[in-house]
């Protein structure tokens, strides 16, 4: 018998080349929807490492920017598909983790039937094109699916407090529809599915103006502008470092686990502790000011990351005031203003 190593290198004809082939037998062919936003694109440099995988991003480009992929982009194991998942997609692939969805509320606002179009019909799609190839599906949940918690924190037995009619709803309610889909196609038409309910994420690479709290305190501070805490400021959330989140995204999607799975860091902070933080190491003669909040606006979240413990043997490794100066590093190349 001839090794592969001394195969011929003309690959025999098959319909399905990559997924067929004796040659690419332990190749993966990955796509990631929304893979040129925050997280998605962090999702792409870590799993570009491993040279078995090709990476297929598609994304509309609503909040995320070719920009964040510019590494990679012309890299003959990675593609960029300018496509809507609002839209029907017909590619072969192993896997999909399915994160196409504007994050923050200003840009989940801004056209909420379009926010919730992709939830529904965007996770709808993607279910489909998982039917369809026999890939497994990750969904980016979020802690929103829990609305003003009033559990603390929050298990992911816990079932919620949603508002349905409210202005966060296209977000909530739609990654809430997202998750019930995910569940009937695993039940209905056996799909391995994976959901990770995701709590507020920080790094290098968000969007300089997405109106998150940390991007915006740290922009702020680098620009001289108060630090806007809306109120009461004693609202508390718990900030996971990106590096983190991709670590536990992974995890999930390799192990034999459908979640949800809570991933965050349990580290929790109000907004005004968060602002105290953000002047003391980057700015501190800067103003903190009280400004109006937005309606339904949750008082507290905290991840309850038992689960990811046990099932993923995950737990987040960098500390709020460790992540912040490599956030803040990132936003002073951006933004043009050197440290002095
Ligand atoms: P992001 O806005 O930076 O990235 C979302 C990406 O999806 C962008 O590149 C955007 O252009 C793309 N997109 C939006 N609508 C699309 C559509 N209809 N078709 C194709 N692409 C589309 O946000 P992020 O912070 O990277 O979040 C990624 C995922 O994680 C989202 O599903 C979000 O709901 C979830 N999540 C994020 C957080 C967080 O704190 N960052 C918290 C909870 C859940
Ligand atoms: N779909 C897709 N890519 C595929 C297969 C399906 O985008 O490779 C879409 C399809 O257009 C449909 C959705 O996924 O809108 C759900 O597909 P499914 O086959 O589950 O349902 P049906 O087509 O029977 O409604
Ligand atoms: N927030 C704030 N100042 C800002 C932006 C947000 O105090 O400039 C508060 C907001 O009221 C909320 C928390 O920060 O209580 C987190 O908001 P964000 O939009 O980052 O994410 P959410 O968890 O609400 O999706």
């Amino acid at each position: 018998a001839t090794s592969d190593k001394q195969a011929s290198p003309k690959p025999p004809p098959s319909p399905s080349p990559l997924r067929n082939s004796k040659f690419c037998q332990s190749n993966m062919r990955i796509l990631i929807s929304g893979g040129a936003g925050f997280i998605g694109s962090h999702l792409v440099d870590k799993l570009m490492e491993n040279e078995k995988n090709e990476v297929i991003v598609a994304d509309n480009y609503f909040t995320g920017s070719k920009d964040n992929l510019k590494k990679w982009i012309g890299h003959p194991r990675f593609e960029l598909i300018r496509h809507d998942v609002t839209e029907p997609l017909l590619i072969e692939v192993d896997q999909i983790y399915h994160l196409a969805c504007p994050a923050s509320p200003i840009f989940y606002k801004y056209n909420p039937v379009k926010t919730i179009k992709t939830n529904v019909i965007g996770t709808l799609n993607m279910l489909g094109l998982a039917k369809r190839v026999g890939a497994r599906i990750l969904l980016t949940s979020t802690s929103e699916v829990y609305g003003d918690p009033l559990i603390h924190p929050q298990p992911e037995s816990y079932w919620g407090n949603v508002n349905p009619i409210g202005v966060r709803s296209c977000y909530d309610e739609g990654k809430r529809v997202a998750e019930t889909l995910m569940f009937d196609y695993h039940r209905q038409h056996g799909i391995e599915i994976r959901i990770a309910r995701i709590f507020n994420t920080y790094g290098p690479r968000m969007n300089i103006d997405d109106g998150r709290v940390v991007s915006n305190f740290i922009a702020q501070a680098l620009r001289g502008e108060a630090l806007t805490v809306q109120k009461p400021g004693t609202q508390t959330r718990s900030f996971c470092y990106v590096s983190d989140m991709v670590d536990g995204l992974m995890r999930l999607m390799e192990g034999d686990d459908t979640g949800p799975i809570n991933i965050g860091n349990p580290g929790e902070f109000t907004m005004v502790e968060l602002a105290e933080t953000v002047k003391e190491l980057i700015n501190p003669s800067i103003e903190i000011k009280m400004v109006e909040n937005t309606p339904d606006d949750p008082r507290q979240r905290k991840p309850d990351i038992t689960k990811a413990k046990e099932v993923l043997g995950w737990e987040p490794k960098v500390k709020l005031r460790d992540g912040l100066p490599l956030m803040e590093e990132d936003f002073r190349l951006r933004l043009g203003v050197p440290k002095n």
